[in-house]
């Protein structure tokens, strides 16, 4: 088990319908004040706290820190009672269960999101593909604001649990938009683009990945994608 792979979680694994967006919005009123008409301000790609930043411009990065336990307990609390309605509207998207199964025999997988950790575990939870993940190793949006800083945080995880270093192309980033890919590059990573969130495979292609694919659908095309 040399490799090391980094999932994105929303429009790369999983959609929740819009429920975590619309709650995740509700919590931040609550808890950051009135939302403007930043609201609508886009999220994919971008860390929790990225995007408390970008829809309150006037807070500090230390007024959103001191609050951001807070924001995470009324997000989890919300977000918990809407199970039923996530499992209802969303899912996993198409080929994600078995890639992820076939993955488990040639490498560590984990998460590597913009969701604060509670978030993140209960939609795999709940779609089922929490299995699959060491989800310790991963980084999520409550380690940094910076994805791309998120990468070093998973490796360092996965360093200290398998005595091993992973760096590099050991590393292979996986995600739905360009900032998954910046991510990736910056960090010198292998990265592969999935078309399954807001951009097309064209828009992808744009910022060079290693590979782009429309989906995960077909498993030998995903297999070849993430492991060469
Ligand atoms: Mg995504």
């Amino acid at each position: 088990m040399h490799k090391l792979i980094l999932w994105d979680v929303d429009g790369t694994l999983i959609h929740t319908g819009g429920i975590a967006g619309e709650t995740m919005r509700k919590a931040m009123a609550q808890v950051f004040g009135p939302l403007s008409r930043r609201e609508r301000a886009f999220y994919s790609g971008k860390t929790d706290r990225q995007i408390i930043q970008e829809t309150f411009p006037d807070l500090t990065p230390t007024a959103v820190f001191e609050q951001l336990q807070t924001f995470i307990t009324v997000y989890v609390e919300a977000f918990a009672q809407r199970q039923f309605d996530v499992i209802a509207a969303g899912g996993a998207l198409p080929g994600t269960t078995t890639l992820l199964a076939h993955l488990q025999a040639h490498a560590i997988q984990a998460p590597l999101t913009g969701n604060v950790a509670p978030i993140a575990r209960l939609k795999l939870d709940w779609l089922g593909l929490l299995p699959f993940m060491h989800f310790e190793v991963g980084a999520y949006g409550n380690d940094h604001h910076e994805r791309a800083l998120l990468v070093p945080i998973a490796a360092e995880r996965a360093a200290e649990h398998y005595g091993r270093p992973f760096t590099g192309q050991d590393i292979i980033v996986v995600g739905d938009t360009p900032h998954d890919i910046r991510c990736g590059k910056l960090n010198g990573t292998r990265t592969v683009a999935v078309a399954t969130g807001p951009y097309t495979c064209d828009e992808l292609a744009a910022h060079q990945p290693d590979a782009t694919l429309p989906d995960l659908n077909d498993l030998d095309a995903a297999l070849a994608a993430i492991l060469t």
